[in-house]
């Protein structure tokens, strides 16, 4: 059977949904094929927050998008809610970044240096400052770096509210693979999906670390595909921590129902969804030397996802030069939580208003074709 949608979406999860969303609010009729359920990857397996000065280095063009991102989530947290019923946990406490020797508390130095410079909001606290924030840290820490504007969210609820508002908008959600894109010359007019031909005007590719396999079912090289992030979970009830921690590689996100996300590793294993007795442990030894009472709380669950990762690690956003039909919207690596907002109102400017707010050029899908 064939179907017709203005835009047809691939890939259901937090890029995909948040692009649906926003398309079909512009009037356009959306079309959603998800494989499994919506945020079943790496957006439910992620770690939720939103913290573009902790994930830089220097000023760039990543950065800019997660600054430009990080400031939707507000409105978009209450516009979720009002449509859905759902909260989806947006918690601004700020992210503290905590020095146990030297080595970070110099990283430190130099990371609030060059971000103050930049105007961004960035403290070297002491010792009893950093503690008056985070009582149960272990008063071995040396200092650290607060970043008071990196947020969070409940990820796996963002994309639920996503996922239902979209379809409060209109959006029809098919269960199901695209095997393949449809393709005539240049032209993508649509995709496979078991015996149904869903053909769109516009197909965005959004299938997270199997974007590059489906890329290539149109002779299009697109190297995106799969690092693996491990998390272990604990059960702190009631909830201990009020801010993001960060020690070394090591993250720490207090959820609002007290769960504690200690994250992540980053792996190129393929797609081998383990979790592994060497990180499990490698987390736990940090967060427990980061927070000692951490080691009486009950481990909750342990989970492993792929991040969508191109070469040169920055996302995948654009219409495909020389190809009519077909935008990507891909390899968002460690930041497609944080991305989510601005992407979809990127594609939305792209499609309908014809001008991207933010240039485009360090995003575009053809970089990697030579
Ligand atoms: C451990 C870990 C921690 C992370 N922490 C953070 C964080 O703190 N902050 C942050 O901003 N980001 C974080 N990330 C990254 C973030 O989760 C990802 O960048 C983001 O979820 C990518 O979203 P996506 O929609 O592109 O991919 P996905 O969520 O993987 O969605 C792609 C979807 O496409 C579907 N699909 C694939 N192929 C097909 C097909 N052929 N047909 C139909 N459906 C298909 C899949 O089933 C999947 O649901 C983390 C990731 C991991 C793994």
């Amino acid at each position: 059977m064939a179907r017709t949608a203005d835009i047809l979406v691939v890939g259901g999860g937090v890029i995909g949904c948040a692009i649906a969303y926003e398309l079909a609010k512009a009037g356009l009729a959306v079309t959603l094929v998800e494989r499994g359920t919506p945020g079943c990857e790496a957006s439910s397996a992620g770690a939720g927050m939103l913290a573009p000065q902790a994930e830089s280095s220097a000023p760039s063009p990543r950065l800019a998008l997660g600054l430009a991102s990080k400031a939707l989530y507000a409105d978009l947290a209450l516009e979720l809610r009002e449509r859905t019923g759902l909260d989806i946990e947006y918690e601004t406490g700020g992210n503290l970044h905590c020095f146990l020797d030297e080595g970070d508390e110099a990283v430190g130095r130099a990371a609030c240096a060059w971000q103050r410079e930049a105007g961004l909001k960035a403290e070297l606290l002491s010792r009893a400052d950093a503690l008056g924030l985070e009582p149960d840290i272990s008063a071995e820490i040396r200092g650290a770096l607060f970043f008071p504007e990196d947020h969070w969210v409940n990820n796996p609820r963002l994309v639920t509210a996503l996922a239902g508002a979209a379809a409060q908008e209109g959006v029809r959600f098919v269960t199901g693979e695209v095997a393949a894109f449809l393709r005539a010359g240049d032209r993508i007019t649509g995709g496979q999906v078991g015996e149904d031909r869903i053909r769109a005007a516009v197909v965005v590719l959004a299938a997270g670390a199997w974007s590059g396999q489906l890329a290539a079912t149109a002779g299009l090289r697109l190297p995106v595909g799969p690092v693996r992030g491990q998390i272990v979970c604990l059960e702190g009830i009631p909830r201990r921590h009020r801010h993001l921690l960060h020690v070394g590689d090591h993250y720490l996100v207090p959820r609002v129902n007290g769960e504690i996300l200690i994250g992540a590793s980053v792996e190129w294993a393929g797609f081998a969804k383990q979790v592994t007795a060497e990180y499990v442990r490698s987390a736990l030894d940090a967060a427990i030397r980061l927070a000692p009472a951490l080691a009486r709380l009950p481990v909750k669950a342990t989970w492993a996802g792929f991040r969508p990762w191109a070469p040169d690690e920055l996302p995948v956003i654009g219409p495909w030069p020389g190809l009519e039909g077909l935008v990507v919207a891909t390899g968002h690596f460690r930041n497609g939580i944080l991305w989510a907002p601005i992407t979809a109102r990127l594609i939305r400017e792209l499609l309908v208003d014809h001008a991207p707010s933010l240039d485009l050029t360090p995003f575009r899908p053809d970089r990697f074709a030579k």
